[in-house]
């Protein structure tokens, strides 16, 4: 490696930068990681691997009696998506909803995450949505994931949701009822909930997925999905003691975000750990701390969404006079757009931005690079520890005590080299014709996307004309705005869809719960009954989406595989859909369609 990449830092100038070789090296590391298998490498949580999506957080199977009912809307999903949903519907004055969720509570994400040292990465501040409204201050700048469940209960307590709930059940089916234009949904409880309007917020990361590792099935030690930590087994909670592991030999499977925030606790607990890495993630700066009551109490009326807005404009490439969060993001941002391009960028060629973008990139991973140098004690594993790829390749992560572990006696970095484990024995894990025998195996391997809609969201939908949802969509997602399709009245998306993509995912949702809502007093105030997008509405949007996403399709094409990417399948990728001109742009181009009040696009009847 030429000296010159090694050092990086905010003062090498671009002669210092060996671009040649840094391309090469990105261009080989992908190369190692590509798996021709795709999405297919993964395993299906189903069968005898269903144990691993089991609630470990109830008492058991809910036994209730069927109900028969009809509501103004359903809301599928308690997440902060569905909570948002049903709150905005709550300030129109629907309240008679029901909340369908297959969790024991209210939560998503944080219902089911309580790994420990699961913690939100976006600023508490702006991340915990309706603070102003609840009265709530958080206790530090990145909550804990005790914290952010509970926030979200609170949202439920403040709206009166619960009442509205239907825990522990998941609808099967849905079908429009062109007759009396509504909605007749099925849940496995039996029920049948008939409803004029449906807003879904399933999530996009609601099921687990597993590596297709050779031998998986045939482990004889203990297993689970970090998204069903089990306690019962590890002992302690989500801020650790985690003494069951005391004389356990643990592997975790993964380094993504997930496993960036755990495995320092298990290092910590666990009589040896072994971290299974095929690609590094960039692991920056947290910088926690304690919430200063005396700031929060000098807030103005509306503080909360002028800082989601100004983080926002940041992470979207725009420039703003002050930075209100101060974070990781704001700072990875700045650093590729704003500290290269501010002043000019409406005067600079694409392909003069596309070179000062790219400068900016290898800076950033430089710095990223040598903080590894400095942290991690070993060479060898501070080297195995490098990420070489874009930073927007894959999820930046952000924390203090991930790159430490590594200096612990207990603690093996087993670097895959891209490659994933070659088998899984009954009595351990083996790389390179090496078995390292552990106890437990602890899978970090996210979770499913580029999966088709319904089978993500466990529900078949039949619209009008007799047509399933997954045959409307077997060519790919196609929308409104991200949020209707033609032939599926009265059904709205929230989440991530051919919209406009935040980072800071609860103010996105505030955002499309808002959007749709507002649609639906609209149609309410005219006496209408059905809001349906028309063919050509979709056709247009879905070639719009397409045509700007060419940029992101690009960048994609460089980079390594992973869940951004479809796993080398761009156009499986999670947010390739998304409006390639970003969410400000996105927000805009709805306010003004808002504006026009005509409802282009859509049949309002
Ligand atoms: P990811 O999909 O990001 O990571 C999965 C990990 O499993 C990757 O490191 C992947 O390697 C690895 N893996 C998959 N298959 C194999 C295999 N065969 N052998 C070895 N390793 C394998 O899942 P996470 O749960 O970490 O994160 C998912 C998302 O959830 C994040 O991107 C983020 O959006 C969100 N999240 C947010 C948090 C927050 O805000 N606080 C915290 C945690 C998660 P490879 O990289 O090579 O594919």
């Amino acid at each position: 490696m030429p000296e010159s990449t090694m050092t990086g830092g905010a003062a090498a100038d671009d002669q210092e930068l060996d671009l040649a070789w840094l391309r090469q090296k990105y261009l080989d590391e992908r190369q190692k990681r590509l798996n021709a298998r795709g999405i297919g490498q993964y395993i299906e949580v189903k069968g005898d691997f269903s144990r691993f999506i089991d609630d470990p957080y109830v008492d058991g199977p809910l036994v209730r009696d069927a109900l028969t009912e009809t509501v103004e809307a359903i809301v599928i999903g308690g997440g902060f998506g569905g909570l948002l949903a049903a709150a905005e519907l709550h300030k129109i004055g629907i309240t008679d909803i029901r909340i369908v969720e297959k969790a024991g509570d209210f939560g998503g994400t944080w219902y089911w995450n309580r790994y420990p040292g699961a913690q939100c990465d976006i600023e508490s501040y702006i991340y915990m949505p309706l603070l102003e409204e609840t009265g709530y201050v958080p206790t530090e700048k990145y909550a804990h994931a005790a914290e952010l469940f509970a926030h979200a209960r609170r949202i439920g307590e403040h709206f009166d949701l619960y009442r509205r709930a239907l825990f522990q059940t998941q609808i099967t089916e849905l079908r429009w009822d062109d007759s009396d234009n509504r909605w007749v949904a099925r849940t496995d409880h039996g029920d049948v909930i008939r409803a004029r309007w449906v807003l879904s917020a399933s999530g996009p990361l609601n099921r687990p997925k597993l590596p297709g590792i050779p031998g998986i099935e045939s482990f004889k030690g203990h297993t689970f999905h970090t998204s069903r930590w089990d306690y019962a087994y590890t002992g302690g909670n989500s801020r650790g003691g985690l003494t069951g592991l005391a004389d356990k030999r643990v592997a975790i499977i993964g380094t993504g975000a997930t496993a960036i925030q755990c495995a320092p606790y298990v290092a910590k607990d666990a009589k040896h750990l072994y971290v299974v890495q095929r690609t590094p993630s960039t692991v920056d700066i947290r910088g926690n701390r304690p919430t200063d009551h005396e700031w929060a109490r000098s807030l103005a009326p509306g503080w909360q969404r002028q800082r989601m807005d100004n983080f926002n404009l940041i992470v979207s490439g725009a420039c703003v006079e002050t930075d209100l969060v101060q974070d990781g993001w704001t700072d990875l941002f700045s650093d590729l757009t704003l500290a290269y391009l501010a002043g000019d960028r409406a005067t600079l060629a694409p392909e003069e931005m596309a070179r000062l973008t790219e400068l900016a990139d290898f800076r950033k991973g430089n710095r990223i690079r040598a903080r590894l140098d400095q942290v991690v004690q070993d060479p060898a594993t501070a080297e195995g520890l490098k990420p070489w790829y874009g930073m927007m390749c894959k999820r930046p992560t952000f924390n203090d005590d991930y790159l430490k572990a590594f200096n612990r006696p207990n603690v093996t970095l087993v670097d895959t080299q891209g490659r994933g484990l070659d088998a899984i024995t009954e009595t351990g894990i083996v790389f390179d014709g090496v078995e390292y025998p552990v106890d437990c195996i602890i899978f970090a391997t996210g979770f499913e996307t580029g999966t088709g809609y319904t089978r993500r969201a466990a529900m078949e939908v039949h619209g009008r004309a007799g047509e399933t949802m997954s045959q409307h969509f077997a060519a790919g997602l196609r929308t409104f705005h991200g949020f209707l399709t033609d032939n599926f009245p009265n059904f709205f998306m929230l989440g991530l869809s051919q919209n406009g993509f935040k980072p800071n995912v609860t103010d996105m949702l505030a955002e499309q719960s808002e959007h749709v809502v507002g649609l639906i007093a609209a149609a309410r105030a005219e006496g209408a009954t059905v809001i349906e997008a028309l063919p050509e509405a979709v056709d247009a949007w879905v070639a719009t989406i397409r045509e700007k996403s060419e940029l992101s399709r690009k960048f994609l094409a460089t980079c390594t595989p992973g869940y951004f990417t479809g796993e080398g399948d761009i156009d499986k990728g999670v947010f390739v859909e998304t409006y390639g001109d970003g969410s400000p742009a996105f927000s805009a181009l709805l306010q003004a369609w808002r504006d026009a009040g005509d409802h282009a696009g859509l049949e309002v009847r």
